[in-house]
């Protein structure tokens, strides 16, 4: 199938499910049309200057939903990148926001190129002059549009960017608002690049400790003892199997772009790691089996599969082979609409991407606030909090005759940092938003949490529209 094909599959995919939520509630159908539609699609090709010539690249960036400004997504660079995948992309960022309360609308942007096989010098050119013909069709501005890392893309880019936006505007005073997903030095915000993997985590670990859901899947509650296969060591998935392991769970597979592996005694992240930078893969780990193929291992005996690769990886082909109870979404679009339908009456349960890879726009949202108040969270409270605990705390010395330690002291009467506040907002969302859409969930004729999480974010974004007076 060619990626344009896929592109298109998965955009039926989501607007299947949007119109299947959206028959759920009794909005008025010119309403749902309009939360339905992409708003503006800017699509653009432009010259760069390569190593040895010129090349031509088409790039886009897609605005699904106005309803709350900024719009906010990131930029993928893939050689496979179509029209119709930034288009479903940016849908996804719509419901994304809306699920977890990110007042932003959604969008999402590509660049038509395999950023492995260019040098760093010509991806830097490539990026800039996207970032200026962005700026050219104000695609791009910290009230407007806000990109950030997606696939084939890193903190390195998005400074590129916010570099090339402060050229433009040195007066404004929020420009480095413009690009969220920066390292911490050129503006960004701690926590944010371990932030999907992490919030993939938090939530993951609330759906297990709801005692009935894991006992109606044969599971027992908790995540400790889990065991779990992921697909794609990236970004996202190295940082959620890192938080998965620490928290107990076992990771019994691996699946990545060279091939497969399954130990059913647990598999060492960080020693793979090693072996994949010593080796180039991820194949032949000590103690390890190799699988026949990368597709494989998804299809391993595991409580919890986590994809975090890319779209349109368990279809209608490969989901009656699917062993794992639970499917977590770490990556946009994963799970197939075909492949959905199968899973749910094989009694499996699917995270929908809407929720649990959210993480990363909900810390993006605290690094935007950060670049607009143009302080580092903590700095101002953190002392303060500090000396109040101490103070507290030298009155239960006082009372209780029991000198503390210094550790017990330090771990007591510790401020608030801005790690320590990134991830409490983060775990906060991931909580609060889940117990929304499973309360969703559980009412009559909602079949799937990813039901429940369309018909959750249709609401909100509803209202948004509702209160701009357009619609009454
Ligand atoms: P990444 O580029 O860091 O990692 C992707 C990994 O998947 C790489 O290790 C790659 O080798 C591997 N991979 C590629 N094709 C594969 C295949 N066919 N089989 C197995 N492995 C394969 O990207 P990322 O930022 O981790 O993003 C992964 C997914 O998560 C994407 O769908 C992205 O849209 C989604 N996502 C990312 C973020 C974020 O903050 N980075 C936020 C939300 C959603």
């Amino acid at each position: 199938m060619s990626s344009d094909q896929d592109g298109h599959n998965f955009l039926a995919s989501v607007d299947h499910y949007f119109n299947k939520a959206a028959a759920l509630t009794d909005h008025p159908a010119g309403l749902l049309s309009q939360i339905k539609v992409c708003n503006s699609v800017y699509s653009f090709q432009f010259p760069v200057r390569t190593d040895d010539g010129y090349r031509v690249v088409k790039a886009w960036r897609a605005q699904h939903s106005h309803h709350k400004l900024p719009v906010k997504g990131g930029i993928r660079y893939s050689a496979d990148a179509n029209e119709d995948e930034v288009i479903a992309l940016a849908t996804l960022m719509s419901y994304k926001c809306a699920v977890v309360d990110v007042p932003f609308g959604g969008a999402k942007g590509a660049i038509k190129i395999d950023p492995k096989s260019i040098s760093v010098d010509e991806l830097q050119r490539v990026t800039r002059r996207y970032t200026a013909e962005l700026i050219k069709k104000n695609f791009i501005g910290p009230a407007l549009d806000v990109p950030a890392p997606d696939y084939g893309s890193s903190s390195r880019e998005m400074a590129w960017i916010a570099d090339t936006y402060l050229a433009f505007h040195p007066e404004q005073i929020d420009a480095l608002g413009c690009v969220t997903g920066k390292s911490v030095s050129q503006g960004g915000i701690r926590g944010r690049t371990e932030a999907t993997g992490l919030g993939v985590f938090y939530g993951t670990r609330e759906i297990c400790d709801q005692g009935d859901d894991m006992k109606s899947l044969g599971l027992t509650k908790g995540i400790e003892g889990k065991t779990f296969v992921i697909q794609g060591l990236g970004n996202v998935g190295y940082h959620a199997a890192k938080y998965f392991s620490e928290a107990g769970a076992v990771m019994v597979g691996v699946a990545e772009y060279e091939g497969s592996i399954r130990d059913p005694r647990g598999i060492d992240l960080e020693k793979l790691l090693i072996h994949r930078q010593e080796t180039g893969s991820i194949l032949d780990f000590p103690g390890a089996e190799n699988l026949a193929s990368r597709e494989a291992g998804l299809e391993l005996e595991c409580d919890i599969l986590i994809p975090a690769a890319l779209e349109n990886q368990i279809t209608a082909d490969n989901a009656p082979r699917i062993k794992a109870k639970i499917i977590v979404e770490a990556a946009n679009g994963p799970v197939t609409a075909a492949a959905e339908a199968l899973l749910s009456q094989n009694g499996v349960m699917v995270v929908p991407d809407i929720y649990i890879n959210a993480g990363g726009v909900t810390v993006s949202y605290f690094e935007w606030l950060k670049n607009l108040s143009r302080v580092r969270f903590g700095r101002i409270g953190k002392r303060f909090e500090q000396a109040a605990f101490d103070r507290i705390l030298n009155i239960v010395e006082q009372e209780s005759g029991r000198p503390l330690s210094a550790e017990e002291r330090s771990a007591a009467a510790r401020g608030a940092d801005e790690t320590d506040l990134v991830y409490s907002g983060l775990e906060e969302t991931m909580i609060t938003s889940y117990h929304q859409i499973r309360a969703i969930w559980k009412l009559d004729k909602v079949d799937t949490l990813r039901t429940a999480a369309f018909v959750n974010a249709i609401d909100k974004i509803a209202v948004g529209y509702m209160e701009m007076g357009v619609f009454p």
